[in-house]
Formats: C-alpha cells, structure tokens, sequence
C-alpha cells in the first residue's frame, strides 16, 4: 500500500483497510474470480519496504495458499506503486483493494503470477463515503428488502426457464437439464463453450458413454468435444479448470442417470426440496452444487413444468448463498443487510446487472 504522500483521508482509509484485514474477515468471501475464500491466517504487518502482510495462509475453494498479502484502496495501485515489476512481491498470493476500478479478476507480476484480487468493504454496513445511493434509506423508508429481493429472484428464475422452454419442448426436459447444468459448471468463464459441449454430446450420447464405459469414457468424450473451443484456464484454480469441471459432469451424470433405463427426468431430483444433496457428487462441493441446483436443475424443472415456479422458489429461499461477489458488496453496504440466501444473492444479481450499473438509481425497485 504506502501510497507516497496521502492524503490525510486517504491515510486514515489504509489504515482502516490494514486493520479490518488485521482483524481478520469471516466468511462467506468470494473473490473477483469467483472463487470462495477463507482467511485462515492474514500474515503478519510487513512493517517496512514490500508486502503488507507476510506469511499468510488462505484457502480458495479447497485450495490452501501461503504467502503475502497485499493491500489497496484501489486495485491500480498495484501498477502506480511499480509492484508489478518489483521481485519482492513476486510471492503475494492475495491482493486485497476496497474498490477494483481495474474490473480485472486477478493482478498480474512480472513472475508470471496471477494474483487473485478481493474487494474488501471498509465499513460493509454503512454507506459508501462520497456517493449515498437512494437506496441507503430504502429500509427507513418501509420497504421490505428481503422480500424485494424475492421479487427479483423470482424474475431471474423465470428468465432462466424461459430460456429453457423451446430445448425442452423439441428435445425433452432431461436434455434441456443436461445442457443446463454443464453450462452451469462452465461458470461465467467457460458456461457458453461448455454450453456448445453439451450441444455435441447430447444426453442420449452422454448415457450412451456412461452405458459403454462409465463416467470416464463420458468424461472423455466430453473432452474431445470441448477440443478446439475458447476455453479460459488461466487463473482457474484445478478443481474448477475445463477439464476437472467436464470430469465432474461425467461424474453427476453418472449419479442422475444410473442405469439405461432411468427416467430422462432422474429420480434422484424428485423434489426441489431435495437440493442440493443430489448434486454433491466428487470433486463437487457444495457451494457449486447450489450454483448448479438454482442455475440449471430449478428453472430445467419449471421449464419443464416438473415443478410450479412456487416450489421452485421456495427451494432458492430455502438454498443458502453460495457466496457473495466483490462487486455486489457495495450493494449490502447501501441496503445494510447481507445476501444470506440464494434467492436474496439471485435478487441482487438482478437488481446490480438491471439496475445498479445502469444508472437507474431513483428508478429502481428499491428507490425511496
Ligand atoms: S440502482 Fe442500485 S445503487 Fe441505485 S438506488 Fe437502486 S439499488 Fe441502490
């Protein structure tokens, strides 16, 4: 950090930025790359010339990073202060920034090390100092947030399965849920490619492989359709690359589709109020499981009309929040409240891409 010469604001803000992250944060944190993150142990004050934090342990979705940690108030301080070219942060594992005025998900050394970037909030439940949205008296002035949000949540869903709706009627609700739920563990990097695999390895082939030689003759195929097409690998941790995301949907289709003649519609998804449980298959943790479950299997079975928008929804308020995104913390700062379900995380998505970043502040649903 050690901005040369900051202003006696500014200071006070680096100051508050090293002390929350000296506090240490809890959970759930989500970096700007999507992965889910938990501070085990933030480091040590560098105290001197180099990183801010020495000798910190984190974990990103399963896997444990030792290293330093540096921190900013924006994420192109990194570049202004020279770090990028500095061997000494060549071993920072974490660049923490209140605000990401880059966009980018990870920050770049000269070592070739992509650096995984956290927006943390200085004060996350008070109004973001220079700009107080309408939206910051939205509770004082009566509106129910949390049922706002549903509201949202509810349109999302909908969104979703109308989009589903012609794949299910000329090729069956088991394929329109296969193809959702590879798109689905593409994740925003990879979700269309992944989307065009699912295309190329239709269900009836998908169980055809699974009949032949199990989930690694699907995984294989799976793969070979995938060659060729823009895949994003870089800064992707290894249990989310393509290739382990593909193995994981070999591996759930396995557990969906057991036998030649199971339902195209598993048994296995019966009830809404069932999820995520099925979904946890190997290498498949729970957070993407709820990904999966209100990404692709809750609208496949309302697009299918397997299920009433009204179970559906109840499942994502049911659903915990997978973790919130830097970009929406802000958002929870305004509204005061934290995303703690997935129908609140699916509303705030909605509300941030619909409204927030468009300019509808005194236009939108939460407006006072
Ligand atoms: S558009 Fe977003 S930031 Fe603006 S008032 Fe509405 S919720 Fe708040």
């Amino acid at each position: 950090m050690r901005a040369s010469r900051a202003a006696p604001a500014e200071e006070r803000r680096e100051a508050a930025l090293a002390a929350r992250w000296r506090a240490g944060l809890r959970g759930p944190l989500r970096l700007e790359d999507g992965r889910l993150l938990r501070v085990i142990f933030p480091g040590v004050p560098g105290g001197g010339p180099g990183p801010d934090f020495r000798g910190a342990i984190l974990e990103a979705d399963g896997d444990l990073l030792f290293g330093d940690v540096e921190l900013h108030l924006k994420a192109s301080g990194w570049r202004e202060h020279g770090h990028h070219r500095d061997p000494a942060y060549a071993s920072v594992v974490l660049h923490a920034v209140v605000e990401n005025d880059t966009g980018a998900a990870t920050t770049l050394h000269a070592s070739g090390r992509a650096v995984p970037v956290l927006v943390v909030p200085i004060e996350p439940m008070q109004p973001l100092p220079g700009f107080a949205p309408p939206c910051t008296g939205a509770a004082a002035a009566g509106f129910d947030i949390a049922a706002v949000l549903e509201r949202l949540a509810r349109r999302r869903l909908r969104a979703k399965a109308a989009a589903l709706v012609p794949l299910v009627a000329n090729r069956g609700a088991g394929e329109a849920l296969w193809r959702a739920i590879l798109r689905a563990l593409g994740g925003p990097a990879n979700g269309a490619a992944f989307w065009v695999v699912g295309e190329r390895v239709g269900l009836a082939a998908a169980r055809e492989c699974l009949a032949r030689g199990g989930p690694a003759a699907l995984a294989a195929a799976l793969g070979q359709a995938a060659a060729g097409l823009p895949l994003r690998r870089a800064s992707v941790r290894p249990a989310a690359a393509p290739g382990a995301r593909l193995a994981q949907a070999a591996g759930l289709a396995a557990r969906l589709w057991p036998s030649a003649d199971a339902p195209a519609w598993p048994a296995a998804l019966a009830e809404p109020a069932l999820l995520p449980r099925p979904l946890v298959a190997v290498g498949l943790g729970r957070a993407t499981a709820v990904e999966v479950a209100v990404n692709a299997v809750l609208p496949a079975g309302v697009a299918a009309g397997i299920w009433s928008e009204e179970a559906a929804l109840a499942a994502v308020s049911r659903l915990p929040s997978p973790g919130t995104y830097g970009l929406l913390r802000p958002l929870e700062g305004w509204l005061g409240v934290r995303f703690r379900t997935a129908a609140a995380l699916q509303g705030a998505i909605l509300l941030h891409r619909d409204y927030c970043t468009r300019g509808a502040c005194g236009r939108c649903p939460l407006s006072s």
